[in-house]
């Protein structure tokens, strides 16, 4: 049977990873990205040369329009989606919070908060059997920063992330009787763009100090934790979320 997977964010860093592991794993692969298109067709290029369909589609998340649209496209030319995997995410500035803006704080809610909920919304309508759909798996990126709450760099990014820990929680309770699972993967630090986006580029050279296995995390390493959840391997998992931190 063909399954078809939706990466949000998969342009670049952690979901470009993801994306080219769901190929290899046999998934038809759905890149969606923000702006960065050439990244995200690289991307969708790598996918092809596994063998399956791959597609980028740029769509703010932030939109639930947009969302809509996106699952639509992909369904018309991929197929239903059989697992999401929702990673697009963004940090914002690293400050305390006493300066924090309010477009900043607006912008990370809307991206990692209501852009996961808008698309685990579309999947769970497009996946749930009881709308005559087959099943499926959502999966959740969450970070460290929401056990540690990222105090005096951005408490406000660790929020929304310990907002989607709340909601893998609550929505694996919610359609696990309508053929879906859902996940979460608490990633470590990871040397993306991420970092060079908020200002900190020597943050995961200060982190791997910390870090009790001396380095931080590949993008690779939570790309397999990610693929992991979602196969059969993982088939009793659900509400679960594997912190893959170096020990941190
Ligand atoms: P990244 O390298 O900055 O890549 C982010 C990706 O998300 C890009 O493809 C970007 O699109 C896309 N994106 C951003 N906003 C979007 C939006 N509104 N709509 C659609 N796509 C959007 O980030 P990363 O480090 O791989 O992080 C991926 C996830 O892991 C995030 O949720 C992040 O919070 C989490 N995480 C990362 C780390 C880390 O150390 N890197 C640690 C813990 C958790 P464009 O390419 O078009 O810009």
């Amino acid at each position: 049977m063909d399954k078809c997977a939706i990466i949000t964010g998969g342009g670049r860093g952690i979901g470009a990873a993801t994306a080219r592991l769901a190929a290899k794993s046999g998934y038809h692969v759905c890149i969606n990205y923000a702006s960065d298109t050439a990244s995200a067709e690289m991307v969708a290029e790598a996918c092809r040369r596994e063998g399956v369909q791959a597609i980028a589609i740029k769509a703010d998340i932030a939109t639930s329009d947009a969302v809509e649209e996106m699952f639509e496209r992909c369904t018309s030319s991929l197929g239903s989606p059989d697992l999401l995997v929702n990673n697009a995410g963004v940090v914002g500035s690293a400050t305390p919070l006493e300066h924090l803006d309010d477009s900043v704080l607006h912008r990370t809610f809307a991206v990692n908060v209501f852009g996961s909920v808008y698309c685990a919304r579309s999947a769970v309508r497009h996946m749930s059997t009881a709308n005559g759909g087959r099943g499926g798996v959502i999966i959740n990126i969450s970070s460290i920063a929401a056990t540690t709450g990222s105090p005096g760099e951005y408490v406000h990014y660790a929020a929304s992330k310990g907002a989607i820990e709340t909601f893998t929680i609550g929505l694996a309770k919610e359609v696990g009787s309508l053929g879906i699972r859902v996940n979460c993967v608490q990633s470590g630090t990871a040397d993306t763009d991420i970092h060079r986006t908020e200002g900190n580029p020597q943050r995961p050279a200060m982190i791997a100090k910390l870090a009790p296995l001396g380095r931080v995390a590949s993008t690779q390493d939570i790309a397999e934790a990610a693929l992991w959840l979602a196969s059969d391997k993982a088939s009793y998992a659900s509400g679960s979320i594997l912190r893959i931190g170096g020990g941190l």
